[in-house]
This record gives C-alpha cells, structure tokens and sequence, in this order.
C-alpha cells in the first residue's frame, strides 16, 4: 500500500539527517588540513569544474584565515557551500588527491570546504563588494546553480540583474532535485540568501519562461539575456502499463520530499526503481528512508555500466536497497486500476552501442517483481517544446550556443540546457562563462 506517515518524528529526522556532517571540533579540521601536501600542480583543482584553488583554501584553514579561506573558494564557486554538500567529490576533487595514489585516505576537500563556507554563510560574511551601479540590466532565466552564479559575477560588476525563476524559491536543482539528507532545504535557501546579499540581484518566482513572459520581452526591456533553465521532464519507459496508479517520475517524488514535510509523502511497501543514475539512487535510498519495506533498484546492464558512482550505490546498498541487474522493465501490472507487479525482461550483454558500453539484449525470460509503486529514473529530456517555441536553435532541445551565446542576439545560455544534465558544479562554471561573455558582449571590462 502506498501510504505517509510510516514513521516517527524522530525516525524522519534521523533517517534525513546531514549524510556528510560538518567537522565538528577545529582540532579535526586542522588535523585533516596539515596533512595536504599543498601539491604544485595540484591534481585536486584540476578536477574541480570550478577550478577552486584548493590547496590554497586548505592552507588558509592551517593559519586559521577562515575568512581568506571562504573567499578562495567563493570567488571561484559562488555555489562552494552547496557543491560541498552535492557534489560526487570521490570522482572529482577528492578522487584525484594524490594519497589515493598512496593507498591512503585522500583529504576530505568537501569537509574542510564546508568548515571555510558554513560560518561564511552563517554570519553573512561580506567577501565581495559590488562596484557602483551602471545603466546596464541583464535578466537570468532559473535561479539554480548556473543563473545564481552568472548572476553573481554580473552584479559584481555593477550590473542590475534580476532572476526569472519559475518555482517558489531559488536554487534549482539543489533546491529540488536532489536527495534531502544531503543538502536541506534550509541551507538551499541560506545560500540563495547569501548569494543575493550582494546587491543588485532581484529574483522574481513563479515566473515561468513561455507562460508568464516571452524572450521578446526580456530582449526588449534588458541588455542582455542569460538563460539557465536546466531539464525538467522525465524520460518515458514507453511500456504498458506506465499510467497506473503507484508509478512516479523520480524527479516529481524527490521534488515532493523537497517542498512538503517528510510525513505527508507516500511511500509504497515495495518499490521498485527503475535506472541507476544518482537520481535513481537518491530516489531509492529516499524511499527507503520514508519507511518502505523493500526497495528494488532495476537495471539493464550490470553494476560495471552503471552511471551512479561506487560512492552512490555504496549508500543505497548500505540503506538496505536491493539490486537488480540485467534486467529492463517490460510491462507494470495493475489490479483495479493500481500498481501490483514489475515484469521485466532479463538480459544480457552484447556488443558495445553507441554509448561505447555493451547492449544489454533480452534472453527470453522474465522475472516478475510484486511491487506496489514504480519509480522511474532514466534520465530527463529538455524542454524541446519550450526552445523551439522560443525559436532557440537545438539538438533534440539542448539549446545550441557559440561560446555560450545562442542563435538570437543578446540571449546567452548555459548548464543543463545546453549539455543535456551535469554536476552543479558544472552549472556554476556555465554561469561563470556566461557572465564573462555577456560582459564582454556588453564591452564592459571586469578586473
Ligand atoms: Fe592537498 Fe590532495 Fe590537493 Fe595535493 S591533491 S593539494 S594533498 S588535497
């Protein structure tokens, strides 16, 4: 039965609470700081899309200049709290710390980055001020991780930006669409905050590009545009069966944790989620924490195809998830109108596909899954329909942009809809190239 209210008040908070706490003592944070090695050529920035200085941030921590510190990263990732709390740092930063070469633990980047920007954030700390207003407007299309971050570098520079964001608050995916007991929604909004505090940035909600207001009018009223509006719509399975009652789209079921409080979202007893992307695990590991009896994680390659990170099924396997590999759903099975059963098709590996990994192709069999409730989480699409009304040149709705600037003059675009669905790291970055070709298309120098 899918139903709310499966556990206590405590088990939620438990079950929700901070995955990657904070250092709790400054003791633990120097240990950890004076074992970096301050590498040269630091492999550890490198593999930042951001670039933060990191070693640099990590020996400021050493001299006790927190503030310097939190500067260090924000000037290069305005988003530094977040991404701290978010980012898949075992592929990125921390994976590529030399004591892994060593067989040793690397240095925990994301904890010491937390420990430089949670007081920053806390206690408002100005580390950046904005030069004095010029006549220049630009709008920002999405208050997620590439508009908040071209928005920030922009005002900097004097500019008046004002933020279209078409939910009730700011953030985008972080805000959203990604699992609650890595980043809450408190600290989601504490960053916006801190962000806007800048001056110069007006966000606007519940303002919906296509419905409320047309890019002829943002081109009309402001110099320039900048339009970071992610994906949003879940990839179909295309089978019978996908409109029961008990079948969810990932991205709307982690949208609802996100924005309603944990005892009024129903879980089924038995879930089966379909993908094994880090939606799809944050889906599982979700349910499985709102009180779910059994979570079946479906997919139709093995656990050497899989697109989650080691880290990422580490925790979903640790939550009690079970898995199922070589195996693609078939047919979803109702009884009075409701989910009651997976069907899927069992497979094998054949040759590589385009992806360069090997197809999964169908054996023959099945196997048959009692489930009440089916998440799906293979992917999202763009929003194709939205672009070409916009008569934005795409590829299969992934905006098309030179150096970031789009078909239509003025209009600029970055992040998810331009690469299709990456880190919010990632999106910061897109942010920043954004803002630097806008200025440069407004020929305004920044120092
Ligand atoms: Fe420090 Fe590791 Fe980066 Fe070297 S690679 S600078 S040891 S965090």
């Amino acid at each position: 039965m899918i139903k709310p209210n499966r556990l206590s008040p405590e088990q939620y908070a438990e079950n929700f609470s901070d995955i990657k706490p904070p250092f709790d003592n400054k003791e633990a944070a120097l240990v950890e700081a004076n074992r970096c090695l301050f590498c040269y050529d630091a492999p550890c920035t490198k593999s930042c899309p951001t670039s933060i200085d990191i070693p640099k941030f990590i020996k400021q921590i050493t001299t006790d200049n927190i503030k310097g510190s939190a500067h260090t990263i924000f000037v290069s990732n305005i988003l530094g709290g977040g991404c701290a709390r978010v980012c898949p740092v075992e592929k990125l930063c921390e994976g590529s710390c030399v004591y892994n070469l060593l067989n040793e633990p690397p240095i925990p980047i994301a904890r010491l980055q937390r420990y430089s920007t949670d007081p920053a954030i806390e206690n408002k700390w100005e580390l950046f001020h904005r030069k004095p207003d010029i006549p220049v407007k630009v709008a920002v299309v999405g208050a997620g991780p590439a508009g908040l971050s071209c928005a920030h570098v922009l005002s900097r520079e004097g500019i008046n930006v004002t933020i279209f964001e078409k939910e009730a608050k700011g953030g985008g995916l972080m805000t959203y669409g990604i699992a609650a007991y890595k980043v809450t929604p408190e600290s989601c909004q504490d960053e916006v905050d801190y962000i806007t505090s800048l001056g110069g940035i007006d966000i606007k909600y519940n303002q919906t590009l296509g419905v409320d207001f047309s890019l002829d009018d943002l081109q009309r009223d402001y110099d320039a545009v900048y339009l970071g509006i992610g994906v949003g719509l879940a990839n179909k399975l295309n089978i019978p069966g996908e409109d029961l009652e008990g079948v969810e789209d990932a991205i709307r079921f982690i949208y609802d944790l996100r924005s309603h409080p944990l005892n009024k979202i129903a879980v089924g007893d038995r879930v089966a989620v379909i993908g094994m992307g880090n939606t799809a695990i944050d889906a599982a590991t979700q349910s499985k924490r709102l009180g779910a009896k059994e979570v079946t994680m479906v997919y139709r390659r093995t656990a050497s195809e899989k697109t989650c990170t080691q880290h990422e099924l580490d925790i979903a396997l640790l939550d009690g998830c079970n898995m199922l590999w070589l195996a693609a759903p078939k047919e979803i099975v109702g009884t009075n109108g409701k989910v009651s059963a997976l069907v899927c098709d069992l497979m094998k590996l054949g040759a590589p596909d385009k992806s360069g990994r090997p197809a999964p192709e169908p054996t023959g069999e099945t196997i048959t899954l009692q489930v009440d409730m089916v998440i799906k989480a293979t992917g999202q699409s763009p929003y194709t329909e939205l672009v070409n009304q916009e008569h934005l040149d795409n590829q299969k709705g992934k905006i098309s942009v030179h150096n970031t600037a789009t078909n239509i003059p003025s209009v600029f675009a970055g992040g998810d809809c331009v690469n299709g669905g990456k880190e919010a790291v990632d999106a910061v970055q897109a942010g920043k190239d954004g803002a630097a070709a806008i200025l440069d298309f407004l020929k305004i120098k920044s120092k």
